[in-house]
Order: C-alpha cells, then sequence, then structure tokens
C-alpha cells in the first residue's frame, strides 16, 4: 500500500514527531531484538540439533543494531527486549547493551531487558545490572538436570543456576519462562511455582508454538494446551486473575499462596492480538510486525541503502502492514510449522 494511502499514517515527517501507530490503531511501542541465531543450546522445541546458521556477513553490525534501535527510539519505542538465539554470546554485546542501556538512565528508554538462558550470567550479570538492565527473562523449562540435558541437548543446569545466583546477586529482577511440553515437565510445573514463589521469582508459562523445522521432533508430541497446565495448577495453589497486562501475549494470575504472578502466553489462541504493542527484528534486520507472520521488511537494505531516512521510511511503512493478528494452528492436520522460520531466528 503506498504510504500516503494507509489512514493511520498522517505524519510521514522523520521520526520523533509522531507515534508508530498501526492501521488497527495500537501503539507500537515495545521493540524485540534478535542479536544473533546462534546459540549454546539446542532446545527440542526451538532448533535442530544440526543447525545452520547464518553466515557473520548477513548480520547486523553492532553498531548498525544500535542505529536501529535508535531509530526506533526517536519513533516512540520506549521498551527494548534483547533476545536471540541466545542474545549474550554474541561478541561484544556488552558494548550495544552498555550503549542502550546508558539511554535508561538518561529517560531515552523506560527498559532495556534481555531473555536469556542463564548460561552465561555467572559471568556478566554484574555488568548487565551496572550497564541500567533492571530485568532478565531466564529461560528454564525443568530443574532436574538430567531432563534439562534431554530438553536443552547441551546445556547444563548446574551454570544456570549459577547464573540465577548471580543475577539476584547482582540486584536484577528474574522472571523464569518455562515452555510446557507434554510429557516431560507437565509433572513438574507446579513444582517449579512453588520453588518461585519461595526464590521471589515471577513465571510464566508459555505454550509451545509451530515455528520452524526441528527435525525429528513432533509438535504435536509436545503440545501441551496451557488450559490443561492451569487446570492442574489450580488443584494445588489458588489462582486469581488480575488484569496485570504488558500489551503481549500473557495473561496473568497472581499465585494466593505465594504471592508471585504467573503469566500463561497462549498465542494459538487470538486472545492478545488486539493489544499488541510490539513488533520485532531479526538479526539480519527483517522487521517482522506480528510474529505468527511471515510478512516482513527488509531494513538492513533500507539502512544500508538509504541511511537512517531511508531507515525511518522503512519502518514507518512497514508498521503500516501491521496485521490484526496471526495465523497459528496447531492440530492434526496442521502438525507443519506455520512460519518457517525458527524462534532463534525472530527471537521469543
Ligand atoms: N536463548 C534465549 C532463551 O532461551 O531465553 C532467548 C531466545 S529463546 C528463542 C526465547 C524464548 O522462546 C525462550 O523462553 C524459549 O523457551 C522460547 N521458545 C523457543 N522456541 C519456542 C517454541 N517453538 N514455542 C514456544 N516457545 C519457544
Ligand atoms: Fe537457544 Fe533459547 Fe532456542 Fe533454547 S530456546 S535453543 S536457549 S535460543
Amino acid at each position: 500500500m503506498p504510504l500516503n494511502d494507509n489512514p493511520a499514517i498522517t505524519d510521514l515527517s522523520p521520526l520523533g514527531t509522531a507515534p508508530l501507530i498501526d492501521p488497527f490503531g495500537r501503539t507500537v511501542d515495545y521493540l524485540r531484538v534478535s542479536v544473533t541465531d546462534r546459540c549454546d543450546f539446542r532446545c527440542v522445541y526451538c532448533m535442530a540439533e544440526e543447525m545452520t546458521f547464518l553466515p557473520k556477513a548477513e548480520l547486523l553490525s553492532l553498531e548498525e543494531l544500535e542505529i536501529l534501535c535508535r531509530r526506533f527510539m526517536a519513533a516512540g519505542v520506549r521498551k527494548i527486549r534483547l533476545t536471540g538465539g541466545e542474545p549474550l554470546v554474541r561478541r561484544n554485546i556488552m558494548q550495544l547493551i552498555g550503549n542502550l542501556g546508558a539511554e535508561t538512565k538518561t529517560g531515552g528508554l523506560d527498559e532495556l531487558t534481555i531473555t536469556t538462558n542463564g548460561s552465561q550470567l555467572s559471568k556478566m550479570a554484574d555488568d548487565l545490572f551496572a550497564a541500567g538492565v533492571r530485568r532478565v527473562n531466564i529461560s528454564l523449562d525443568t530443574l532436574d538436570p538430567y531432563r534439562f540435558k534431554a530438553v536443552t541437548r547441551w546445556g547444563d543446569l548446574n551454570k544456570v543456576l549459577d547464573g540465577l545466583r548471580a543475577a539476584q546477586a547482582a540486584g536484577l529482577g528474574v522472571k523464569i519462562n518455562a515452555v510446557a511440553l507434554r510429557g516431560v515437565n507437565d509433572e513438574e510445573l507446579g513444582d517449579m511455582l512453588a520453588w518461585c514463589g519461595d526464590e521471589g521469582f515471577d513465571m510464566t508459562i508459555i505454550e509451545v508454538m509451530p515455528m520452524g523445522d526441528i527435525g525429528t521432533e513432533n509438535r504435536l508430541d509436545q503440545y501441551l494446551p496451557l488450559s490443561k497446565v492451569r487446570a492442574d495448577l489450580s488443584k494445588r495453589f489458588t489462582l486469581t486473575d488480575i488484569p496485570f497486562r504488558t500489551g503481549g501475549p500473557a495473561r496473568y494470575v497472581k499465585v494466593e499462596e505465594t504471592g508471585q504472578k504467573l503469566g500463561f502466553i497462549t498465542p494459538l489462541t487470538h486472545n492478545f492480538c488486539e493489544s499488541c504493542n510490539r513488533v520485532r527484528v531479526t538479526c539480519t534486520g527483517q522487521l517482522y510486525m506480528c510474529l505468527g507472520q511471515d510478512d516482513n521488511s527488509d531494513l538492513r537494505r533500507a539502512l544500508r541503502d538509504g541511511g537512517e531516512a531511508g531507515l525511518d521510511a522503512a519502518i514507518v511503512e512497514a508498521i503500516g502492514r501491521k496485521p490484526k493478528g496471526h495465523d497459528f494452528i496447531i492440530d492434526r492436520r496442521h502438525s507443519d510449522p506455520a512460519v518457517s522460520r525458527h524462534m532463534n531466528v525472530t527471537g521469543g
């Protein structure tokens, strides 16, 4: 659609004067950036064991990533989450984190957060805090070392738990993200919730999403509806719905016994699209306006060909194409990935 045919875009002047508002009236103020597709784990629901990663030349440099983040900030983005792949394994990532983190100290950003598998936190937690990061999401699907190995293939639970302790000691708020996996951690999620209560961590349980070819694993074997998880947890805990929202796909309850928040992310239902406030950029600079759709915009080309002005125009144009909702379906007839890219490309 030509830019000026889009009723939502009333001001095509340089970014900084108009917030990013999509055709459905949603303000986009939250950016998730995948800084690498590489990872030191091979979680069974996320990657095949033999992964071919992108050639390094295709990745945005750290400088380009920063320019991109800054142009989004100029357009009203207030919160940035760095993800991956494993964001903390990208070489010199503290350079980007330090520069963006400085914006949280001067009011340029409300928050800079990281989603991590925790493997590098024991050595990086203090630096993250000093840089301005105040919260991290740590992905942890089980507290059983053997099961952890089976799920992550290459991960070491003790290393992650050390990282978790380091994050706590550094003063970082910790939220635990666990993917609900049928026959793997369904029996354990109650114990994990109790453990999060003891440790003072909020927890989010994520429904497995049909993203990317994962080799020999079958989505339907992994799929565990969160309605079932919630029903099971309700036998042990009192879960009270609360209106807390982040503009994302989570719905929250308070766990009365522990006082902690528990989020349920059910992307396969449509319960979150109407309030979606976010877009995602891959490590190669593709902007995805919806996690569950393939439509995207090549911001790397826009930046390399047109500089910051080209980037600004491409961002505005892409937000004008943000779709109303996603197309995830998982059932007996649709066990293939709904979108072909892996989660480590777009980031969680
Ligand atoms: N490596 C980091 C980590 O694991 O936290 C950041 C990237 S990872 C892709 C982000 C989140 O996506 C993790 O919480 C992970 O469990 C989740 N994830 C990956 N593949 C998924 C899938 N197919 N369905 C649901 N969640 C998935
Ligand atoms: Fe790596 Fe995170 Fe994917 Fe696991 S979920 S393989 S830690 S990117």
